[in-house]
């Protein structure tokens, strides 16, 4: 039931249950069923789809400014979409890119963002193989809005990864890395901090400067996931913790393999000045947006040699084991630091605006 004068606000772009209620209640009404060619549906909400062995995602971006500390909407519209298609265990390949052109953008930069969308090509390995590029009249889009979408497939590095989760799960029968796969007894792993993109973008937004220099972690993770997943494996669940964060993706897990995961406030990795940062602004930590960091679900026996690997790695010297999937209750609960046990709901929407 909705009212007549109902209308979109910020927090239906936010990442959180506004955000989903949006795509549940009004896209899939529409779109849901897609004639049943997808082996990773529209309505199975993961990271990307499958059809015919074809990973594939589309992904906006609208971060406000389009220059922040750390990166820039460039390589954030790369790195988004390839990290989509990563967390299934797929490879990217190529990806489309639609520009919204704000009248009055600078082509200085202009040229500055497509330099360095094409330093994060070469990063991750893909190219662009098509797009479209169109102007609008001066208002708030705040310089552009870039669309894009991309595609990638399986590699023997995926199957040699889902070979390994049967030794120790035999009734296991997924063919790619979902949020549905977790079950009773699996590790939750995070890959590092969280919180560093949501302060950047904020401190950029509102001029604020937080001393020591907090920067996004925007990056494509695509070439490491493939080396997590090939050198130790065991791997049945990843997801990046963007809008909505850390609260938001493992909320996502739990819902979609419909298991219980109590995770440890002392695990968790914050930097001190992110963690200071948000207590003076009021901001949960657990519900900002992250743009280089997965969340990983491994089998039990996996768990530390993932971690050990993680560590001698640039974007995982920080990660923690941070938790276990449980089928003692459903959701997600917190052992907190004073002793407690405290429930992570999932949140209304993610409290930075125009994040990614
Ligand atoms: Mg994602």
């Amino acid at each position: 039931m909705t009212a007549k004068d109902d209308r979109i606000t910020m927090l239906h772009g936010a990442g959180g249950t506004v955000m989903h209620d949006l795509v549940k209640n009004y896209i899939l009404k529409y779109f849901e069923g897609g004639a049943g060619l997808a082996e990773v549906p529209l309505e199975a909400l993961d990271d990307a789809a499958v059809v015919d062995d074809i990973v594939l995602k589309s992904d906006s971006h609208a971060v406000k400014p389009i220059f922040f500390p750390g990166g820039d909407i460039g390589r954030l519209a790369v790195s988004g979409t390839v990290n989509d298609i990563a967390v299934l265990g797929a490879e990217p390949q190529v990806l489309t890119c639609g520009f919204v052109l704000e009248e009055g953008l600078g082509l200085a930069d202009f040229e500055k963002i497509l330099a360095s969308m094409q330093r994060t090509c070469v990063e991750a390995g893909v190219s662009i193989v098509t797009g479209d590029t169109k102007v609008v009249e001066k208002g708030s889009l705040g310089g552009c809005i870039i669309n894009t979408s991309g595609i990638g497939r399986r590699t023997s590095v995926l199957e040699k990864n889902l070979e390994i989760v049967k030794r120790f799960r035999s009734d296991f029968e997924s063919r790619w890395v979902l949020d549905s796969n977790l079950r009773a007894d699996d590790k939750i792993i995070l890959s590092g901090t969280i919180g560093d993109h949501g302060l950047a973008v904020l401190s950029a937004q509102e001029g604020l400067s937080f001393g020591s220099g907090i920067k996004s972690d925007v990056k494509p993770l695509n070439r490491w996931i493939q080396r997590l997943l090939a050198e130790v494996g065991g791997i049945v669940a990843m997801k990046d913790p963007t809008r909505g964060g850390l609260a938001d993706a493992l909320n996502e897990f739990s819902e979609k393999s419909r298991i219980g995961i109590l995770i440890s406030e002392d695990r968790i990795p914050i930097r001190e000045d992110v963690r200071a940062a948000c207590e003076m602004l009021g901001l949960d930590p657990f519900e900002v947006g992250n743009e280089g960091k997965i969340i990983i679900g491994v089998v039990r026996d996996k768990a530390q040699e993932l971690v050990k690997l993680l560590r001698t790695t640039e974007e995982g010297q920080d990660a923690e084991i941070i938790g276990e999937t449980t089928a003692d209750f459903s959701g997600v609960a917190m052992q907190t630091v004073v002793g407690g046990k405290r429930i992570i709901a999932r949140p209304i929407g993610d409290p930075v605006p125009r994040i990614c």
